[in-house]
C-alpha cells in the first residue's frame, strides 16, 4: 500500500544483523514470518546474549560473593565485570553505584520504599507526571499512604508532551522527590530530562529517572544528567529477563537503609541485630540474578557494537516513516506528538476497532506482533478518553518492510469491520474528563 520513498534508508542499520537474533528467523506463526513491534514490552535477543547464557551454566555457574572455590570465583568476578559495564554504559562515577535488582519495577520499590520511608514526612510532596508507567506511579502512591506526603501530577499537553509550565508552577521547596519517565512507553514522548533534574535540584528536591524506555535507545550519561536515581530493565535492551539495574550517587544510597533482608546484605549478624553490607552489597539481598547479570555484558557490548548513536538514528527513521503513514489513515487516531518529540514507538488508536480485536488479527492473519491494552497507562488512557490503544515498537532489527506489513494489516482489519457496520465495543470506555474535574484539570490544554 505504502511507498518506501519517504524513508530515510541512510539512517538505516544493515539488514544483516536480523541473523544474529534467532528467533526472528524461526517459524513462530507457522509459515508467516514474523514482524516483531512489541519491544517496548520486551526485545529479542542476540545470539551473542543467548551464548552467554548457556556459556555461563555450562562452564562458570556457582552462586556469588559466597564459596571459596573455583566455580564461585568465576562467576563473582564475571558478575561484578558486569555492574562495571553497566556503570560505563550508564556513565556512572563507581560500579558500587549500580545495584542489580529484579528489574525498573523493581529498582523503582527499593527507592520509594527505603528512600521514601525514611525521609519523607506529612505535608512533603512527591511530583510525577500523569505519563508514567504504573511502576513509576503505584510505589509513590503506597509510599504516600504510609508516609503523609502528597503525591501530584505534571499534566501533558494536548500533544502529549509534559507541560514544563505546569512542572515549574508544581515544584516548591516542598518538592521531595521528582519521579519522571525519560520516554513515555505509550506516547514515546522524550522527556526534557536535563532540565527535569535541573529545575528540580534548583527547589532541592531528588529526581528518579524511569529510564526503561530509554537506555536501550539512545546515550545514557548520568553524570552529565547530575542524576540522582535512574531505574532500568535488562530485558527491554536484548537482555535477559529477571535483571534490571538501580543507580543512585553513593551519598545517597550510603545513607539509604537497606531494602530487603537477608543472607549477603548484612556485614554482621547477632541475634538482636544486624550489622547492613557496603554498597552494592547492601541491596542486593539473598541471591541474586546471577546469569541474567552476566548476560548484561554481552548485551551492553553488542549495543555498543552497533552504536547506540546509530539505533537511535535507525529507530528514529521508522518513526518518521511509521507516523507519516499510520497519519494518512483515516478513523486512526495517534497518541502523542510529532516525530520530532519521540522517539522509537508510536501508539494509536481507532474510532471503531477495539484494539485487542485489531492486535488479534494483526497477529493471526499478518504474523505482526504489536502490544494492545492500556500498556500499564491507565491513568493515561483515561485522560485521553481511551480504555486501550494499540502500540507498535521498534528495535534495531525492525525494518521498514515491516511497517509495510503493519500498515497492510490495518488496511485489511479496517476492510474487515467497516462494512458490517456491526456495533463493536468502544474505545471510549472511559468518559472523556468532565470540565473541572481533577482529570480535567490534570488534562491541561495550552
Ligand atoms: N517503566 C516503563 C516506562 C516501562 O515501559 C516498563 C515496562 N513496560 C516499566 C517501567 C516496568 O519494567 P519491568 O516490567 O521490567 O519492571
Amino acid at each position: 500500500m505504502s511507498a518506501l520513498a519517504s524513508i530515510d534508508a541512510s539512517a538505516l542499520l544493515p539488514e544483516s544483523l536480523r541473523a544474529d537474533f534467532p528467533i526472528l528467523n524461526d517459524d513462530v506463526l507457522d509459515g508467516h514470518p514474523l514482524v516483531f513491534l512489541d519491544n517496548a514490552a520486551s526485545t529479542q535477543r542476540p545470539r551473542q546474549v543467548i551464548d552467554m547464557i548457556a556459556r555461563v551454566y555450562e562452564h562458570d555457574y556457582a552462586n556469588v560473593h559466597r564459596g571459596i572455590h573455583t566455580l564461585s570465583e568465576r562467576s563473582t568476578e564475571q558478575y561484578e565485570e558486569a555492574r562495571e559495564k553497566v556503570a560505563r554504559f550508564i556513565g556512572a562515577a563507581n560500579s558500587h553505584e549500580v545495584i542489580f535488582t529484579q528489574g525498573t519495577t523493581g529498582s523503582i520499590n527499593l527507592v520509594a520504599r527505603s528512600w521514601g520511608e525514611t525521609n519523607l514526612r506529612p505535608g512533603d510532596e512527591i511530583l510525577t507526571t500523569v505519563m508514567e508507567h504504573h511502576s513509576n506511579l503505584v510505589p509513590w502512591q503506597q509510599v504516600a499512604a504510609k508516609t503523609g506526603a502528597t503525591l501530584k501530577h505534571v499534566p501533558i499537553t494536548e500533544d502529549g508532551r509534559l507541560d514544563m509550565d505546569a512542572f515549574a508552577k508544581l515544584l516548591s521547596d516542598r518538592t521531595k522527590l521528582v519521579a519522571v519517565t525519560s520516554v513515555s512507553n505509550t506516547l514515546g514522548t522524550v522527556n526534557p530530562i536535563a532540565e527535569i533534574i535541573a529545575q528540580a535540584h534548583a527547589v532541592g528536591a531528588l529526581v528518579l529517572v524511569d529510564a526503561a524506555q530509554s537506555v536501550p535507545h539512545m546515550v545514557t550519561d548520568v553524570a552529565a544528567w547530575d542524576c540522582d536515581f535512574l531505574a532500568f530493565s535488562g530485558h527491554k535492551m536484548l537482555g535477559p529477563s529477571g535483571v534490571g539495574i538501580l543507580y543512585g550517587k553513593e551519598a545517597l544510597l550510603d545513607a539509604m537503609p537497606p531494602f530487603l533482608g537477608g543472607g549477603s546484605m548484612i556485614n554482621e549478624v547477632r541475634l538482636d541485630g544486624f550489622t547492613p553490607a557496603e554498597l552494592p552489597a547492601k541491596f542486593e539481598a539473598g541471591t541474586p540474578p546471577i546469569v541474567p547479570a552476566i548476560a548484561m555484558s554481552a548485551a551492553i557490548d553488542y549495543l555498543q557494537a552497533v552504536g547506540l548513536d546509530a539505533i537511535h538514528r535507525h529507530e528514529q527513521a521508522l518513526v518518521d516513516y511509521a507516523y507519516e503513514q499510520l497519519s494518512q489513515i483515516e478513523g486512526l487516531r495517534i497518541l502523542g506528538p510529532a516525530p520530532e518529540f519521540r522517539t522509537s514507538l508510536v501508539s494509536f488508536a481507532f474510532e471503531k476497532i477495539h484494539a485487542h480485536e485489531f492486535a488479534q488479527v494483526l497477529n493471526d492473519r499478518f504474523g505482526v506482533a504489536v502490544r494492545a491494552g492500556h500498556h500499564c497507562t491507565q491513568p493515561l488512557h483515561r485522560l485521553l478518553g481511551l480504555s486501550a490503544s494499540t502500540r507498535a515498537s521498534f528495535y534495531l532489527y525492525n525494518r521498514p518492510e515491516e511497517v509495510d506489513r503493519l500498515l497492510e494489516g490495518i488496511a485489511a482489519v479496517q476492510a474487515m469491520f467497516a462494512p458490517r457496520g456491526r456495533k463493536r465495543r468502544s474505545q471510549q470506555q472511559y468518559p472523556t474528563p468532565k470540565v473541572g474535574s481533577e482529570d480535567h484539570r490534570n488534562r491541561i490544554v495550552r
